[in-house]
């Protein structure tokens, strides 16, 4: 479960961990006092994605009337697809510099590992991974001031800066065990010319420990309403930031299907988890799900085992006739009874591949408006 800025910074805070001064509004009332007593401001939406500085949710405002009105427009704007609900406003720091820290889990180590680097801020992705000082976490041991020691000296840090900070990466160690974490990060860790703090937080729970944490940790929905819609009709739906909607049937197919399509050079928008089922109530909810968050296209990866591909085609194009595809379809369609399934696609001009490849090629040529063999309900 991931936590929003705000309630990450608030365990920081309570564990030791410096943050700047600031509250949360879900309205304008009160920003203007608050305003009174920091001064300049950093108004920064709320959400669960990163990134946001680079997505226009983080403003800034010195004047109480200019940061009203940038409360009001942040909170009717959608930051990657999340509504705004809330606005953290914290007093403006004056940044030296900004250093990355996080602790994680390496699934292949089995181990937390801290990682580090002066490179910090928005631009972190870029810093190359060689760059990146990664320490590995013997649990039995946990982390130790030697070893945060020799991290801030390959960091290039000195003196108060590096005993400030390598205590910043003992305290993050001890909210990674106290809260079963999957992630803590801050970036940016902001070096001013008195302090050091955290600007920025983020923090994931291990969703399967959530319920130790309750109520002192808020329960946060990560679901998107279209994903509890899906939820609410025993569908497994997943949204993604790609352009092509998917729906496989099974979740191995499911993600090989993903991992194709990026092999291929595209991404899905979003992908489902048609499980066994080929009913046309079913698909067409599906179908109507998929579709709502507007892919460029749609694949349909169907192996037929219990599900029979001549009832998939068959519910297909009878959904297709009541809903309003505008955007090219490809389907691969295999296993039992592939050959009616097949033929009855046909009838309608629609179709078919036996390989998963061809389809993927396939898709992403209509996605980008090209090839024009298959049918296309443009
Ligand atoms: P993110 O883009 O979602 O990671 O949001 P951040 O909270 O990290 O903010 C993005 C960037 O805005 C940071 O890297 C900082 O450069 C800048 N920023 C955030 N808060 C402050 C602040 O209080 N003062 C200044 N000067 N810059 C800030
Ligand atoms: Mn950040």
């Amino acid at each position: 479960m991931k936590l929003y800025e705000y309630m990450a910074k608030e365990i920081l805070q309570n564990n030791g961990i410096p943050v700047p001064r600031g509250a949360v509004f879900t309205g304008v009332e009160g920003v203007e006092a608050f305003i009174e007593k920091t001064g300049p401001v950093a108004i920064k939406s709320q959400v669960l994605s990163g990134g946001r500085g680079k997505a226009g949710g983080i403003k800034f405002a010195t004047e109480p009337q200019d940061a009203i009105s940038k409360v009001q427009a942040l909170l009717v704007t959608e930051i990657k697809g999340c509504q705004v609900e809330r606005v953290l406003i914290e007093e403006k720091v004056s940044i030296e510099r900004e250093i990355y820290l996080a602790i994680t889990i390496d699934g292949a180590k089995r181990k937390p590992v801290l990682l580090a680097s002066i490179a910090g801020g928005m631009d972190i992705e870029q810093v190359p991974e060689e760059q990146m000082i990664k320490r590995f976490i013997d649990i039995t041991i946990g982390l130790q001031p030697y070893a945060t020691r020799e991290v801030t000296r390959q960091m290039g840090l000195k003196g108060r800066e590096a005993q400030q900070i390598g205590d910043i990466m003992l305290k993050l160690y001890q909210v990674f065990r106290k809260y079963d974490a999957e992630l803590v990060e801050i970036n940016p860790l902001v070096v001013t010319s008195t302090q050091v703090l955290a600007a920025d937080a983020k923090m994931t729970l291990d969703d399967d420990a959530v319920f130790r944490y309750l109520p002192e940790v808020p329960w946060v929905e990560e679901k998107t309403a279209v994903e509890k819609k899906a939820a609410d009709l025993g569908i497994s739906y997943v949204e993604l930031d790609g352009d092509i909607g998917v729906m496989a049937n099974g979740a191995g197919i499911t993600m090989a299907t993903l991992d194709l399509l990026q092999h291929f050079g595209s991404s899905a928008r979003n992908f489902m988890d048609a499980g066994g089922g080929s009913s046309l109530q079913a698909t067409a909810a599906a179908l109507e799900i998929l579709l709502s968050t507007k892919p460029k296209a749609l694949l349909i990866n169907i192996f037929g085992g219990i599900t029979r591909c001549d009832e998939v085609a068959s519910a297909f194009v009878q959904v297709k006739n009541t809903l309003d595809l505008k955007i090219p379809v490809v389907i691969r369609l295999i296993g039992t009874n592939e050959d009616l399934g097949t033929a009855i696609l046909k009838e309608q001009g629609i179709e078919s591949f036996k390989n998963i490849e061809e389809a993927v090629t396939k898709v992403i040529s209509l996605q980008n408006g090209g090839g024009a063999n298959v049918h296309n309900y443009q």
